[in-house]
């Protein structure tokens, strides 16, 4: 069984107290390899290395950061293939899902930081005709980047690409249920030539190397995406120590379809949209909104693409949908269809787990792509993220009726509009509560905007100059050259 180890300082090590989690495959549902179960001891340890990295990776000309960071950006897209299947089989997500969407973004996300903090420039004020003042920004020292399982690579590349762009060092604690790309990433940054300690990665639980990493002391900022409870744990951990956070938190987003809109648009994109990564993805459309006029084609529509999407083994050519990712999830997501259920929801299709798999995946964590109609859009099932194979449709009268809907709960993450009409368009985009706003089509990304979310989906945004400034600090200087009066 293969046994991943922490990686500090380019070095692959133990935890400290030399305990292993078990890592399940979710499409077996068996254990296939082991991760360090590491703790305080193992965090500063961690630290220690990122901490002496620092001096000279801060003081690296900014050329050769950026020339190291592309590198690692070819490295990942020559083992393009290796990182997909070991993707795949951590998290239960299709392998061709894995090959064509999300490892790309690992290495474009190096790729696109690499580049970015070349052009990066600060700001300079004249102060009428007496003084200028400039803006010098530096790296903050050791930045903690913890990622959750639902894109692990992709996110965590997402955080720690950005912070040693800018010449941080980092610590990143990537999710217990999916280790091992982040484990195969330490690899290729030693052969990239990234100096010992720029990059460590320190496995185990959140509750006990997570919350170790958010609370040392010498970790100054913390970048975090996960779940909404989570986040607010490390705000609380934070703020005593007046830590700079950034925090991408959960979303229940709504994907809002008007009669007019282009429906061979509008039906797979909302399809895409509810089922993508077994909708596990922070951005899922999982609370669809259709008027009422167009309701019953529209769902009839709906559930008839979502019932081709193929269910199977992930690791097999033409599978849509693969497992959840481990076994408490399938719980959680299942206990929420139980609700409708309970809460006189109708299921249009799906509802379980399938009647049939391959023998490999006999024990693996498969849901259906689920669609319920009938549920009031105040019950918990459409006020709670889900996570999961698991949309709502619900009918509305109009604009009005809908934005009250698309705000009612307490995320604002992202939101989908599907119409023609283009002033409409702009009002919603202008009315709905959530970071991002996708018109016409859902998780169009372009990695210049800024990224990150409203309300309880989170504090701060990433992306771009958003990610660079929140990685640096910035320190005014006022210089005065008017002659005295
Ligand atoms: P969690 O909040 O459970 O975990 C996220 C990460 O935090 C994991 O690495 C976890 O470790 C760690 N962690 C858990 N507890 C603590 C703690 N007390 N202190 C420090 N770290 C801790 O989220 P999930 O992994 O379940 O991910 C799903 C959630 O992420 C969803 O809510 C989703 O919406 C959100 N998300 C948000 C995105 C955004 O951009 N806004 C994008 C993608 C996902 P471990 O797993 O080992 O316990």
């Amino acid at each position: 069984m293969e046994t991943i180890r922490n990686f500090v300082a380019n070095e692959p090590v133990d935890a400290a107290g030399g305990g292993f989690l078990d890592n399940v495959e979710p499409a077996t549902g068996k254990v296939y390899s082991r991760l360090p179960d590491s703790d305080e001891r193992d965090v500063d340890r961690t630290v220690a290395a990122a901490e002496a990295a620092f001096p000279a990776w801060s003081s690296t000309p900014v050329e050769e950061r950026s020339r190291i960071l592309l590198r690692i950006a070819d490295l990942l897209e020559r083992d393009l293939d290796k990182l997909a299947l070991a993707e795949s089989v951590d998290g239960g997500k299709p392998l061709a899902r894995a090959r064509t969407a999300e490892i790309p973004r690992a290495v474009k996300n190096f790729r696109f930081f690499g580049t970015a903090i070349v052009h990066f420039s600060s700001e300079s004020h004249a102060t009428d005709r007496d003084a200028i003042n400039y803006t010098l920004r530096r790296p903050r020292g050791v930045v903690g980047c913890i990622s959750p399982w639902n894109l692990p690579l992709y996110l965590l590349t997402w955080k720690v690409a950005p912070a040693i762009a800018a010449g941080n060092t980092a610590v990143a604690k990537p999710s217990e249920l999916t280790p091992m790309t982040a484990s195969l990433l330490g690899d290729i940054c030693t052969e990239a030539g990234l100096p010992p300690g720029v990059l460590n990665i320190v496995h185990g639980l959140g509750s006990k190397a997570g919350a170790a990493l958010t609370k040392h002391p010498r970790v100054g900022t913390v970048t975090f995406t996960g779940g909404t409870v989570t986040g607010a744990e490390i705000a609380r951990a934070a703020a005593p120590l007046f830590k700079k956070i950034s925090l991408e938190l959960g979303g229940k987003n709504p994907n809002i379809v008007f009669a007019d809109a282009d429906m061979d648009r509008a039906v797979p994109g909302s399809v895409q949209a509810a089922f993508a990564n077994q909708g596990q993805i922070c951005l899922c459309g999982s609370r669809i909104f259709v008027e009422r006029r167009a309701y019953d084609a529209f769902v009839d529509r709906f559930v008839a693409a979502t019932r081709k999407l193929r269910i199977g083994d992930p690791l097999e050519d033409g599978t849509d949908q693969g497992a959840v990712v481990s076994r408490g999830h399938f719980d959680k997501v299942m206990s929420y269809i139980a609700l409708a259920r309970e809460d006189g929801g109708e299921i249009l299709t799906g509802g379980g787990p399938p009647a049939r798999m391959p023998d490999r995946c006999r024990d693996g964590f498969f849901i259906e792509p689920t669609v319920i109609t009938g549920l009031d859009s105040t019950c918990r099932v459409n006020q709670e993220e889900i996570f999961g194979p698991v949309v709502t449709v619900v009918p509305f009268e109009d604009e009005d009726e809908v934005l009250e809907y698309a705000n009612g709960t307490p995320y604002g993450l992202s939101a989908s509009v599907w119409t023609e009409n283009l002033a409409r368009a702009h009002r919603l985009a202008d009315g709905i509560e959530s970071g991002t706003v996708w018109i016409n089509c859902w998780l169009l990304r372009d990695l210049r905007v800024p990224f990150g979310g409203m309300k309880h989906s989170g504090v701060g945004r990433e992306g771009g100059e958003e990610a660079l400034r929140f990685f640096t600090e910035p320190k005014n200087v006022c210089i005065r050259y008017a002659r005295e009066s």
